[in-house]
């Protein structure tokens, strides 16, 4: 009770900050290596790529308070943490349970180079514990999962994943990009590890590539001795617009919650609007699921037009405010087809196996005001109104 730093809010500006020669924004200590008086062994050589300089341990310190771990390690893009924190859990001959439609990176990750490494990858139903149970084998090791999915914003059976990964022995992932720690902290219902895309809503400002894992001081470690070894590090340069971007991660969040709201609302009730994708809508399936986990649903989501692709792109191209681009959780609103481009490398048929269709429209909002963007949403759908189906 005598912790001054509290919420979430407090621990994002005054959580791990050293203040160092009573600097109140954390400097950038741009030098490759450091004094090694007192140097115990290999991994406490005080060197850029060990990920213990200044500005790596600042943010350790926060981003493991940020989801309630132990500890945390930073690294050089999300993809980093993802596949040291999977190489450093799994080994040859091991089994991994990892959710159908995940992040395309990690599902590239799973099935290319996993394979050559001989360790195997089970997909799973995130929503149905029956298909965990038939999937796993004496070999599986671990169970990974995504706290919502892309682009439909799913949200599993994430309150069954840690007592199942107990329950057999598993080590439990989540990857926490899409929610962030304001939104939900999967440590605190047992996960094992969490990961997160730093480049996407922790940072916040589409201006670097990052990545953590946060977990048990354990777990972190043995991450930190893998990752020390594979050199996926984080520059400290990127270091300092991380540490900078996070300190407005609540309020951005919490503006982008309110926006994906209204503007998933909006979009719902537009006649030229087939079906919304966003988890704060009662119509979508993981509704029920997202209000009991998540204190909001972000600013990513997802549209299907009723003129199908030919009308997403007279939509996208009318667009005066979100920039057709990859990449979410960032302050411009950006808007793309995943069919397009993050799922341009599946074929038509698998996209729509995962209920990807060639028009759907994915969209990240930013921080910009919602009245604004809902006008110009409202100006790009107008030729498409015509039509006669539509939601109202
Ligand atoms: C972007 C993303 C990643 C990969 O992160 P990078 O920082 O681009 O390496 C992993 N998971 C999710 C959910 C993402 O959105």
């Amino acid at each position: 009770m005598n912790d001054p730093i509290r919420s979430i809010d407090t621990k994002l500006i005054h959580a791990g900050e050293p203040r160092i020669l009573g600097a109140v924004a954390m400097p950038i200590f741009q030098s490759a290596t450091f004094d090694a008086a007192g140097q115990a062994s290999y991994h406490d050589a005080r060197y850029i790529r060990l990920n213990n300089t200044p500005n790596h341990t600042a943010l350790n310190t926060k981003l493991a308070i940020l989801e309630g771990g132990e500890a945390a390690i930073v690294t050089a893009s999300g993809m980093a943490a993802i596949t040291t924190t999977l190489l450093t859990v799994l080994a040859t001959g091991d089994r991994v349970l990892a959710q159908r439609g995940v992040y395309g990176g990690t599902h590239g990750f799973l099935t290319n180079e996993c394979a050559a490494l001989g360790i195997g990858v089970d997909w799973i139903d995130a929503n149905d514990r029956s298909s965990w149970e038939r999937a796993r084998g004496p070999r599986t090791r671990a169970i990974f999962v995504e706290a919502m999915t892309n682009p439909l914003l799913e949200v599993g059976d994430l309150e069954g994943v840690a007592p199942f990964a107990r329950a057999y022995g598993l080590v439990s992932i989540i990857d926490n990009t899409f929610a962030t720690p304001v939104n939900f902290r999967p440590l605190e219902l047992g996960f094992d590890i969490v990961v997160h895309s730093c480049t996407k809503y922790m940072n916040g400002h589409d201006d670097i590539v990052a990545g953590v894992a946060i977990g048990s001081a354990q777990w972190v470690q043995r991450i930190t001795h893998r990752l020390n070894h594979l050199g996926g590090s984080l520059d400290p340069h990127a270091a300092f617009l991380l540490h900078r971007g996070l300190k407005t991660l609540a309020v951005r969040v919490r503006h982008q919650n309110e926006s994906g709201q209204r503007i998933a609302e909006f979009l719902h009730a537009h006649r030229a609007v087939e079906r919304v994708y966003y988890a704060g809508l009662p119509s979508h399936p993981s509704h029920a699921r997202a209000r009991a986990l998540f204190t909001g649903c972000a600013g990513t989501l997802s549209f299907d037009l009723v003129g199908g692709a030919a009308a997403a792109q007279t939509f996208v191209s009318r667009l005066r405010l979100p920039i057709q681009a990859p990449s979410l959780g960032g302050v411009e609103t950006l808007v793309m087809l995943p069919a397009l481009i993050s799922h341009a490398n599946l074929a038509p048929e698998e996209r729509r196996a995962l209920g990807v269709g060639d028009g759907l429209i994915r969209m990240s909002l930013g921080i910009e005001s919602a009245d604004d963007l809902i006008a110009d949403l409202d100006h790009a759908l107008q030729p498409l109104t015509t039509s006669r189906r539509g939601n109202v």
